[in-house]
């Protein structure tokens, strides 16, 4: 093969390879001046991991947090925002991860929540066919700088700075659906220093995991890959350099990560 033929065989070769990665899942070799890491989740008995796409989350979806942050719970339709898929801190069962208290906050709070992560995706989804989306759960803390978001909410300009900061995200290995079932009740509490902070049930939510999928699916055409964390009640509280956060979801591993 002269030299010609060898380039040009190669570049059929390189491209089959890509065509067969992008199948697989596996990240295709472009060239880039840097790198980005991708993000992914462990799941629980695979040796696969789960790449997150989009991280959305809804707001005041149990009712007495809905009051506790100041709204009517029986009047608002839901409401969704994001984080940044890289504010994912994947925290392994059985550790306890040190989580960096965050900058220009002095009102640090947790939200425990129980998160649905989806394996398809689609438009309009019908709530009766919502839950052939998820592909299996984890439990989570939807980490807010309590201060901030109140502030930017108080002159109605985005809160995202109180919501999509980095590490906002700590959350636990997928467990797929067909070893869990779907989360539609179960008690969900969350403990700092060993004291019960959190403790309602996952049946208190106003809108439930299909729901969700339903309505951010009129909004939001959903992607394999997408996760969403699903509202936490209430009692929400402030944590500071030292806590340990527990946190517990009925059917899954304890969550904990160390404010450092
Ligand atoms: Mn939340």
């Amino acid at each position: 093969m002269d030299r010609r033929h060898f380039f040009q065989s190669s570049a059929l070769a390189t491209s089959g390879a890509l065509a067969a990665c992008a199948s697989t899942g596996i990240a295709s070799q472009v060239k880039t001046p840097f790198a980005v890491p991708a993000v992914h989740l462990p799941i629980v008995g695979s040796d696969e991991v789960f790449p997150v796409r989009r991280i959305y989350c809804i707001g005041r979806n149990y009712a007495a947090h809905a009051r506790e942050m100041g709204s009517d719970p029986t009047r608002e339709p839901p409401f969704f925002f994001q984080k940044p898929t890289d504010a994912i801190q994947v925290v392994p069962a059985g550790t306890v991860a040190n989580h960096p208290y965050p900058p220009l906050t002095k009102n640090y709070h947790y939200e425990a929540e129980l998160v649905a992560v989806l394996g398809k995706g689609g438009r309009d989804i019908a709530v009766d066919k919502a839950l052939e989306l998820v592909y299996g759960y984890s439990l989570g803390l939807d980490m807010t700088r309590r201060d901030l978001q109140r502030f930017m909410g108080d002159q109605k300009k985005p809160w995202e700075i109180g919501k999509s900061f980095d590490k906002s995200a700590p959350i636990g290995a997928v467990h797929k659906v067909q070893s869990t079932g779907h989360f539609t009740q179960g008690n969900i509490w969350l403990k700092v220093n060993g004291v019960t902070k959190q403790n309602a049930n996952l049946n208190q939510m106003i809108w439930s995991v299909a729901e969700q999928i339903s309505k951010l699916s009129e909004a939001f055409e959903l992607f394999p890959g997408d996760i969403i964390y699903s509202g936490t009640p209430e009692n929400v509280g402030p944590v500071v350099r030292g806590d340990v956060i527990e946190m517990h979801i009925d059917g899954l591993p304890n969550l904990s990560v160390k404010i450092v």
